[in-house]
C-alpha cells in the first residue's frame, strides 16, 4: 500500500512506499514562516521511501542544517529534510488523506503561539457555508 500526496496545483505529486515512522507538529519560527501557519505538520519516512511521481521539488535552504521542498508553481510547502540525515518529512496537509497520519509529538514548543490552545474552540463553519452559490459551483470544478 502506498501513500500519495502532492501540491495544490497538481504539478508535483509524490508517493511514500511505507507508512510514516513518526509524525509531529513543529511550532518553531522557521516552520511558522515556511508554512505561513502556526505550526508545520510533518510525517517522516526514510528518503528511499519517498518518490516523486510528477514534477520536481524546488528547494529552499532554510538553515545551515535543513532544506525545504516546495512547488515552484503554486508555492505549497511539501518536504523538510535535514541534509545530514537519510530521512525526509512531508507536510501532512499535502497528503491525499491527511487523516491517515496521526501526530504524536510537538516540537519547537518555545515558539507555540499564545492562543494555540484556543484554536479548537473557535466557532466553525464549512468552506462553502458563507459562499454565494455561484462560487460554490466554481470551487467544485477546481477543488483538489
Ligand atoms: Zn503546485
Ligand atoms: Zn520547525
Amino acid at each position: 500500500m502506498s501513500i500519495t500526496g502532492g501540491c495544490q496545483c497538481g504539478a508535483v505529486r509524490y508517493e511514500l512506499a511505507r507508512a510514516p515512522r513518526r509524525a509531529s507538529i513543529c511550532h518553531c519560527r522557521m516552520c511558522q514562516r515556511a508554512t505561513g501557519s502556526y505550526f508545520a505538520p510533518l510525517a517522516n519516512v526514510e528518503s528511499s521511501d519517498f518518490k516523486l511521481l510528477e514534477g520536481t521539488l524546488a528547494i529552499h535552504r532554510s538553515s545551515p542544517l535543513a532544506e525545504r521542498g516546495f512547488c515552484r508553481d503554486c508555492g505549497s510547502p511539501l518536504t523538510f529534510h535535514y541534509t545530514d540525515l537519510a530521512d525526509i518529512s512531508v507536510t501532512i496537509g499535502s497528503l491525499d488523506a491527511p487523516d491517515a497520519v496521526v501526530p504524536d509529538k510537538q516540537f519547537g514548543a518555545e515558539s507555540t503561539t499564545a492562543h494555540w490552545h484556543l484554536l479548537h474552540t473557535l466557532p466553525a463553519s464549512t468552506t462553502e457555508d458563507d459562499m454565494p452559490v455561484e462560487w460554490r459551483e466554481r470551487m467544485k470544478a477546481e477543488r483538489r
